[in-house]
């Protein structure tokens, strides 16, 4: 089971709303808060609120309204943000996958982080 998801993640309880969380917007499908240790001047997470384990688990197994939905709101982040390339300077976005990827929390997320020109990828 390459995909097998495990309901005690941290972003899990978040979305049971068991642990608080610093929301920046949210939809029926997604929410977006921010990174509780930002490594930028602006790091949101967007997570789905379905039980998906990573990026490739959520481009596989999610549905067409999951998948519009978490982009929306994504988009919605770099504007409220004021990072978007409509009227910002830009952003990052990255997403950790398994071990190679060093992923922390088992539940699919995306690193959307602006506000400072970012490092070089692999240090
Ligand atoms: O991609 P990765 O799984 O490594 O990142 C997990 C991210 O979740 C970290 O940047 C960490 O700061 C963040 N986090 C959070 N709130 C928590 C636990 C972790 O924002 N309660």
């Amino acid at each position: 089971m390459a995909f097998a998801y495990d309901d005690s993640n941290i972003f899990a309880r978040i979305l049971r709303g068991e642990i608080p969380n610093d929301t920046v917007a949210q939809n029926d499908h997604a929410l977006a808060f921010r990174d509780i240790q930002p490594k930028a001047p602006h790091h949101v997470l967007v997570i789905p609120k379905g039980r998906y384990v990573s990026f490739d688990d959520f481009a596989a197994n999610a549905t067409e309204a999951e998948i519009t939905a978490f982009m929306r709101l994504c988009a919605q982040v770099c504007t409220l943000e004021g990072i978007g390339l409509e009227d910002g300077e830009g952003f990052r976005a990255i997403t950790n996958a398994g071990h190679h990827g060093v992923q922390e929390v088992p539940h699919f997320h995306l690193h959307i982080m602006g506000g400072a020109i970012m490092g070089p990828m692999i240090g």
